[in-house]
């Protein structure tokens, strides 16, 4: 497989989480999560993660230029012969911009952008059947809403409740700020030729047959 530098685009409930999983163990590639990675940072209390709180506790965005600190060492953990899988990162036209800069520098460049696509009213049904775990915060769907009587989790037995992000009036939020700051990147990379569409319904394999089968 030739294509080894990807980048990971879709909306929220789009399944670009799953997918990269699987994707990083078929292409055993550097899997990069900016929202994990954010997290570890903050959690290891690193000197970029105490910065980014110093941000977060007064309540200002964290600035792109410490994302793009945060991706640069990340990237110095990529081996010779394998390639990295970006998720999360970037989330605007400016975020590109700085990518790419930063890719430059370190003489690596992206290879092909996935973009999973769902359409909206998809989208909203996926999220708003999402309840998670209280105890082991694992993912669930329940699809019939109106009868969710007393749900719990299948692993630990857990109490299921809906993510106040994942509530209606969350989602329609979501997928407006979605709307306006990410698909001018679908354009900024399709001017690169690099921007590949996968029909995003289906099942978890089907889609991953689609992935497989532009690589
Ligand atoms: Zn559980």
């Amino acid at each position: 497989m030739d294509i080894s530098n990807i980048i990971l685009v879709g909306p929220p409930g789009a399944g670009k989480g799953t997918q990269a999983i699987m994707l990083r163990e078929k292409l055993d590639a550097l899997y990069i999560s900016t929202g994990d990675l954010f997290r570890s940072h903050l959690s290891n209390e690193t000197d970029l993660g105490k910065e980014a709180q110093k941000y977060m506790s007064a309540g200002e965005l964290v600035p792109d230029k410490l994302t793009i600190n945060m991706l640069s060492q990340e990237l110095e953990k990529k081996e010779n012969g394998h390639g990295f899988i970006l998720d999360g990162f970037p989330r605007n036209v400016v975020q590109a911009d700085a990518l790419s800069n930063l890719l430059e520098s370190k003489e690596l460049s992206v290879d092909i952008v996935l973009f999973f696509n769902v359409p909206n009213d998809e989208l909203v049904r996926r999220l708003s059947t999402r309840y998670t775990c209280k105890v082991c915060q694992a993912p669930h769907n329940l699809n019939k809403s109106g009868d969710n009587v007393d749900p719990t989790c299948n692993l630990c037995d857990g109490e299921l409740y809906q993510r106040t992000d994942d509530a209606p009036e969350a989602i329609k939020r979501r997928l407006d700020v979605y709307e306006q700051e990410t698909k001018p990147i679908l354009n900024y990379y399709d001017q690169k030729d690099l921007l590949t569409e996968i029909d995003s319904i289906g099942t978890v394999d089907e889609v991953f047959t689609r992935v497989e089968g532009v690589l």
